[in-house]
């Protein structure tokens, strides 16, 4: 691949992200027992599985596509993490509606998603969140991709940003979600969503190197 992602490649990264969570799950759960209810991995685990059971047969854009995914995670994900996951690719889908997906149009996608998560979830930065990991992440996109990179190099910078949000989000006070009830006792661990966003990246980074 050079320029652009084919609808094929998109559902490979959400295959991948599917099998990524799953090899993980237990990880996931770890962290979220020990500043939430232990119910991350679980989630996002029976989440995905139910949006790849419907990926066949093939969604007919990148729009369906996505409007599949995130209408799949909304209903079958419990928990904080299955509206704000299902946002996200809800928003993506109408940001791909037109033309073929670039670096700009994917980045441009991926910030109207995570644009859609801080709307829904009224997190910023530095809330111990999964937008610790997504922001950082589109805006290395959109930087790599303004500098003319293809869509692999974008998603390898973001990879990196969301694995480095994600660990700055160990010493935070959580203010958002059921881990701000542990206060000041949130420090010193990792937040669950913000590992579970950097999974997706780094989904997204491997899928289209593979593509390459
Ligand atoms: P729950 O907290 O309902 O059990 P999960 O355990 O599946 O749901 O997901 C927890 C993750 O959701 C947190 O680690 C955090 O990253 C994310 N999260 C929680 N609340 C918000 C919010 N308001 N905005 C963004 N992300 C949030
Ligand atoms: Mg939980």
């Amino acid at each position: 691949m050079s320029g652009t992602v084919a609808l094929d490649d998109l559902v490979s990264w959400i295959r991948a992200f599917r099998d990524t969570v799953q090899q993980h799950k237990d990880e996931l759960t770890q962290l979220d027992s020990a500043i939430g209810d232990a119910d991350h991995g679980s989630n996002m685990a029976r989440g995905l599985d139910a949006v790849v059971a419907r990926l066949d047969p093939l969604p007919a854009s990148p729009t369906d596509l996505f409007k599949t995914v995130g209408m799949t995670l909304v209903s079958s994900v419990g928990g904080a993490s299955g509206p704000l996951y299902g946002t996200l690719f809800l928003r993506m889908g109408p940001a791909l509606s037109e033309g073929e997906v670039d670096a700009t149009t994917l980045g441009a996608a991926l910030r109207a998603g995570v644009e859609g998560v801080v709307a829904r979830g009224k997190a910023e930065l530095g809330d111990k969140t999964m937008i610790d990991a997504l922001s950082p992440a589109v805006d290395a996109w959109d930087t790599a991709a303004a500098a003319g990179a293809t869509p692999a190099d974008a998603a390898r910078a973001a990879a990196e940003a969301a694995a480095r949000g994600r660990d700055a989000t160990e010493p935070l006070v959580a203010r958002k979600g059921r881990a701000s009830y542990l206060g000041e006792r949130s420090a010193g661990h990792l937040d669950p969503g913000a590992t579970s966003a950097t999974m997706l990246l780094e989904a997204l980074r491997d899928t289209l190197a593979a593509a390459e």
